[in-house]
């Protein structure tokens, strides 16, 4: 099942056509509305038509989350912070906090991404779909959440901070499928256990979790005890939240929204852009958000990228761990 079959099927040549066209306006947007961005491509004598095409993105220099903090709160807005409607600050332990903005446009956008990679993981109409958030991701699942009303399933917004709480309701109100991280779903299982009864009993179809950066015995964990598929969500604080790309279920790499992200894999220390195949670190382009898109941003994340068509009929990119 499809949410957008039109993008999510769209013919290689029509995305790049795509990601070029959105590619020129925004290094333009940027250039022209944000000092940061503007006194690095004046150092390096660009100018906004230099960047015409995907291929002259390295030309660009790379960010990382230091940029984001250098600039919190508000150094990497372009647009007043009047036209914003949303912000996502992330206070990452002992880290220096970072912020990420939003306009109603952009958190449309992020609905409309999250009710893609439900309805790819079996997210429909009839669901009965809980989004456990503990008090602190709150706002970097906030898209989960619109994402599955988008759909229109019957969304059930749960504190993840009161286990037994969320079982009864898991329980009470027949839930078909779950986004939450790894390490609580493990939790809950484990209390499920302690009280004599065990997850394998609820009428779950699916259950969606965060990305883990490697292929990790957690994913197999949480399927094991849930005997349901579990489905890997990418989302990246700095960049976006939870929704830059998904594992469909065909369960065959995690297919990212690239209308919206322009994936690179570089190799990490000397920052060459690596050949479709191979093993690097991926650097996303936002290309359609609005207040404060990011211009090759490193993730940290490392994995390589598959163009070639997924059993389940996208046509999306995979990343591959
Ligand atoms: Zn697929």
């Amino acid at each position: 099942m499809f949410w957008n079959q039109q993008v999510e099927q769209l013919p290689r040549m029509d995305m790049i056509a795509w990601q070029n066209h959105k590619l020129n306006k925004v290094v333009e947007r940027v250039y022209h509305k944000n000092l940061v961005y503007n006194t690095r491509m004046d150092k390096l004598a660009l100018q906004p038509d230099h960047i015409k095409n995907i291929e002259d993105l390295g030309k660009l220099p790379f960010m990382d989350r230091q940029d984001i903090v250098d600039n919190y709160p508000y150094g990497l807005l372009v647009m007043p912070v009047s036209g914003v409607s949303y912000i996502h600050q992330m206070l990452d332990g002992s880290k220096l906090p970072t912020a990420m903005s939003y306009t109603k446009k952009d958190m449309s956008m992020w609905a409309e991404l999250m009710a893609r990679m439900l309805v790819a993981g079996g997210v429909n109409i009839t669901s009965v779909f809980q989004v456990v958030i503990h008090g602190d991701q709150y706002p970097g699942y906030l898209g989960v959440h619109d994402g599955a009303c988008q759909v229109g399933a019957t969304v059930v917004p749960a504190d993840g901070d009161r286990v037994l709480q969320q079982i009864k309701l898991m329980q009470d109100f027949g839930v078909t499928g779950i986004f939450s991280t790894t390490e609580y779903l493990l939790e809950v299982a484990r209390k499920m256990r302690q009280l004599g009864s065990c997850p394998q009993e609820l009428p779950l179809q699916v259950v969606f979790c965060n990305m883990q950066p490697s292929k990790h015995d957690s994913v197999r964990d949480v399927q094991k005890e849930y005997g349901v598929p579990v489905i890997e969500i990418y989302g990246l604080g700095d960049v976006f939240g939870m929704g830059v790309g998904a594992e469909c279920h065909a369960k065959d790499g995690l297919h990212i929204q690239e209308d919206c992200f322009y994936p690179e894999i570089i190799e990490s220390a000397s920052g060459q852009v690596l050949p479709n195949g191979q093993i690097g670190e991926l650097v996303l382009t936002s290309l359609t958000l609005e207040a404060m898109p990011l211009i090759r941003y490193r993730t940290g994340i490392r994995g390589f990228l598959d163009y070639s068509q997924c059993s389940c009929g996208r046509t999306l990119v995979r990343l591959k761990k």
